[in-house]
């Protein structure tokens, strides 16, 4: 029996892809081969990337003045080839802090350049999206977060900058429509709403990829991997093909938009419970609130545990949250049912009635 699976990431993807995903191994559509078995330089597999590139084209709505790239590796590398690609030791990179990601993608920015924290939540323990300061110093880019996983924060409009814009889209690309004119480079890892662990996205404007640097290893220049079409190096090809299928099932579903409204009810199902059920509370500003990582608290500490315990009879995984946030965690991306996360409030209706007569009679 396939159990509720909250789990943040690596996090749930669709039956129906992992069955096509699974068959794809012993052999790819009729040609005889395993998915795991082809060239990266053959046709076929050809076909797939470009299909994925075209997908994450059309789902998005970009135009000719962007570029997509598939990379290797998760959102960290990114954090990592960022600089590289465009920091140079004197310029100075703004980060705006929403917590954990941000710390991490400052810390790998000042390996290249300097780094600023331009606005921060830290003294509101992240449960809020911070206004930003004005910009202090000519900033090569800016770089923020637009879904904060481990806190349960989600900007729902981008500020607007004077200057270059990048953004971690890690865990709600494809999940809401934003405007990418107004984004330079966003990127994302597959392991929330686009497939497995091990390959990355990025969505970066010509007219930024232009700026980038051209004294890199190849492996690393985005301005190489755009000319060689991002099959420079051997692309993890499995994870390729189920980042695919993936997204022909999001383009099934009704593309961007039509999930979109889905995740909104989700998520206001959940927290409606969260805020009707007196066990539970949401500590995150209501108009700043994740529709992606539902993060929450049990009032008490020892309800907090037996509710685990409760969720794990009922088949519910992947609920407990980051350990940097501590409390509870309703992942529910793109592939999460309302059923699910129906279930899931039932659940906690459940725990309350039962927590009730324990306690209290
Ligand atoms: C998951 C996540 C990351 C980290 O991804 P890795 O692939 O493990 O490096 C970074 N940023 C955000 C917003 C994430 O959700």
């Amino acid at each position: 029996m396939r159990k509720f699976n909250f789990s943040s990431g690596p996090s749930v993807l669709p039956l129906p892809v992992l069955q096509q995903a699974a068959a794809g191994l012993l052999e790819l559509e009729h040609h005889g081969v395993s998915v795991a078995e082809i060239s990266h330089r053959s046709r076929l597999f050809t076909d797939l990337l470009n299909e994925l590139i075209s997908l994450f084209r059309e789902l998005l709505h970009l135009g000719p003045e962007h570029e997509v790239i598939i990379l290797q590796g998760g959102a960290r590398l990114q954090f990592a080839q960022i600089p590289m690609n465009f920091l140079k030791p004197s310029e100075t990179a703004g980060f705006i802090d929403t917590g954990y990601w941000a710390h991490k993608a400052m810390e790998y920015a000042a390996c290249y350049g300097q780094v600023i924290t331009i606005g921060s939540s830290a003294d509101q323990g992240y449960h809020i999206i911070p206004e930003i300061s004005d910009l202090p110093h000519q900033l090569t880019y800016v770089q923020l977060t637009t879904n904060n996983t481990i806190y349960g924060t989600q900007y729902q409009e981008l500020p607007k900058m004077a200057v270059p814009l990048i953004a971690d889209m890690s865990s709600d690309l494809l999940s809401i429509t934003r405007d990418f004119s107004a984004i330079d480079f966003a990127f994302a890892c597959a392991q929330k709403n686009v497939g497995p662990a091990g390959v990355s996205v990025a969505i970066v404007k010509r007219s930024f990829l232009e700026k980038a640097h051209d004294q890199l290893p190849p492996v690393f220049s985005y301005k190489n991997l755009v000319a060689h079409h991002s099959n420079y190096a051997t692309p993890p090809v499995v994870n390729v093909y189920m980042s695919l299928l993936n997204l022909r099932w999001l383009k099934g579903q009704g593309g961007v938009a039509a999930v979109e409204k889905i995740n909104e009810e989700k998520a206001a199902l959940l927290y409606n419970e969260i805020e009707r059920n007196r066990l539970f509370n949401c500590p995150v500003v209501p108009a700043h609130r994740s529709r992606m990582n539902v993060c929450f608290f049990a009032k008490e500490k020892n309800t907090e545990l037996a509710f685990l315990d409760f969720c794990h009879e009922k088949n519910i995984v992947g609920i407990e949250g980051h350990k940097a946030a501590g409390g509870l965690r309703a992942s529910i991306y793109n592939a999460q049912s309302l059923e699910n996360v129906a279930y899931l409030a039932k659940v906690m209706q459940q725990f309350e009635q039962q927590h009730a007569s324990t306690v209290y009679y």
